[in-house]
């Protein structure tokens, strides 16, 4: 078992994430989050804060925007015709929506506003721009087996959280 967090091992950890003093993000041990480092999975801000740790180690860590999910982009917006979207109708401000471009790749991004016909969207991620404050505990480690070192990421725990589905594994 390797004794401290270095790339190549799978970490599993309980972290809270708070953004301006409102908690954003969880996990517990009972249920804990499972990354592989240097794999990339997790925020490069936090992932450089882990390195080193040991199993019972207490991390408080503070990451930069520019170190956790980018800072802002204005020009990451981009407006479309209501029926390009389905279910535009239903749609407010605030609201995820989903959208397909011509080469069928799906992006994820908040509704701006709904105005003459125009659905505004921002496809930055929510918290790029902001100051995040992780807690975290280091729970358990292990060596990456073969197939998660090839797929960089982890396998035991994070079915749900890893998309597999055009990988030959499933
Ligand atoms: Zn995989």
């Amino acid at each position: 078992m390797p004794e401290q967090i270095e790339n190549g091992v799978v970490v599993s950890l309980a972290y809270t994430l708070t953004v301006d003093g409102e908690e954003m993000g969880s996990a517990t041990a009972e249920e804990p989050l499972e990354y592989l480092h240097g794999g990339e999975n997790i925020v490069p801000g936090l992932e450089a804060a882990l390195q080193g740790k040991r199993i019972g180690d207490r991390v408080s860590v503070t990451v930069p925007a520019e170190d956790g999910y980018g800072d802002y982009d204005e020009e990451d917006i981009d407006e479309f015709d209501v029926d390009e979207i389905p279910g535009a109708e239903n749609l407010e401000p605030g609201m995820m929506v989903e959208v397909e471009d011509d080469e069928g790749y799906i992006y994820e991004g908040s509704v701006v506003e709904i105005t003459d016909g125009l659905v505004v969207v921002d496809f930055n991620h929510p918290l790029s721009g902001k100051t995040l404050h992780f807690e975290v505990e280091i729970l358990g480690m292990r060596q990456a087996d073969d197939e998660e070192l090839e797929h960089g990421h982890p396998h035991s725990l994070a079915d749900y959280f890893y998309d597999d589905e055009e990988e030959s594994d499933k």
